[in-house]
């Protein structure tokens, strides 16, 4: 599917202290690929770290039906590998690696991975976010035995099973939906007694025959030995509590951003999203960040493409500023 790591690396320098690149790109999601095709136009020979998931969240969804260009909708793992595909064409290099600290105190700017250490002039952050979890009783451990954040990776594994989602918003209505392909039966439950997605998604969902709402109710704890086999509910308002039986509970209660790594070293919100201003430059001048590891508001493919793009034509300024 996608090419996993790089056949060569053009703009790497190694010596004893790491690789000197002159853009380091964090993450491969919509905003590190595009920052990577931005910078790779301006032959910068951008090397992207693709993290844990390569393409980022939108590999992750089955179908995305609001990215422009493709008037009926495109998969996310296929619009993924485009964006590699294209950055990669114009010299991007990307390196399956992760992460692990930073050291933005001097420049070059230190970037510590699992494969080693990164010396880099300018720095794009594109580490997006990852899902939230319900932090109850046997979520982590059912996590891979019925507990899922991804309908798209595992909604094969629950053919003609009960499945639940947790959650209210576009993110969940979507899986649930997609899920409908596979399950006999998609419960979504929702703490609130109205859902914060968008109209088209909710009349879909609302009119489809295999999809029940349960309102009103949270998931207080995840039932089962070797697999989901049940979860506990409580209604918000009467507090009455209830079981009912499941094969699989997906979870879609948004998301929280990548950026631990960041924190001492750049400027966050309270929410842990990195700050940034019109031009995708962070507290640190030559660090940039773009997508939704500094977005708390859109969150969206496109948006974050696009502030991945601008970060990228802010760091070719910034290094085109420190070599005059
Ligand atoms: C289920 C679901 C459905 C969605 N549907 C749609 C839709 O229909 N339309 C739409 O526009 N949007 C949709 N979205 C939102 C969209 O996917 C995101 O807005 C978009 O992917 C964000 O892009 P990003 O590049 O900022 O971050 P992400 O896509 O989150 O990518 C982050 C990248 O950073 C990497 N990374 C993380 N930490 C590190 C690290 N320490 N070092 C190196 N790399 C790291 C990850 O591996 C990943 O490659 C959906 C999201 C979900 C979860």
């Amino acid at each position: 599917m996608f090419n996993l790591g790089s056949v060569s690396t053009p703009s790497t320098t190694s010596d004893e202290k790491g690789k000197h690149v002159k853009v380091l790109v964090l993450g491969s999601g919509p905003a590190g690929y595009a920052a990577a095709l931005y910078a790779a136009r301006a032959e910068l020979e951008p090397v992207v770290l693709t993290g844990m998931q390569l393409g980022g969240q939108a590999a992750l969804t089955y179908t995305i039906e609001n990215y422009p260009g493709f008037p009926t909708g495109v998969g996310g793992p296929e619009l993924g590998e485009l964006f590699q595909k294209q950055a990669e064409h114009f010299g991007a290099v990307t390196e399956f690696d992760l992460a692990n600290a930073v050291d933005f105190s001097q420049r070059p700017f230190k970037v510590m991975t699992e494969s080693g250490e990164y010396l880099a002039d300018s720095v794009i952050i594109s580490t997006g976010a990852s899902p939230n979890h319900l932090n109850i009783p046997k979520e982590e451990e059912m996590t891979g035995r019925g507990v899922s954040y991804c309908a798209t990776c595992d909604g094969w594994f629950f053919k003609d099973k009960k499945v639940v989602v947790v959650g209210g918003g576009d993110s969940a209505l979507e899986e649930g939906l997609f899920l409908t392909r596979y399950a006999s039966e998609v419960t979504i439950i929702h703490r609130r007694d109205e859902l914060r997605a968008g109209a088209i998604l909710q009349n879909r969902a609302l009119g489809h025959e295999k999809i029940k709402f349960l309102w009103n109710t949270i998931v207080t704890e995840v039932i089962g030995e070797e697999k989901v086999e049940s979860v506990k509910l409580k209604n918000v308002n009467t507090d009455e509590e209830s079981v009912l039986e499941t094969d699989g509970v997906f979870i879609f209660i948004g998301h929280t951003p990548n950026t631990q790594i960041f924190e001492g070293q750049l400027e966050l919100d309270d929410n842990g999203y990195i700050k940034v201003n019109n031009l995708m430059e962070t507290s640190v001048e030559g660090v940039f960040a773009g997508g939704e590891a500094a977005d708390p508001h859109f969150r969206q493919v496109v948006t974050s493409a696009g502030m991945g793009a601008a970060a990228a034509i802010q760091a070719t300024r910034y290094l085109e500023a420190q070599e005059a």
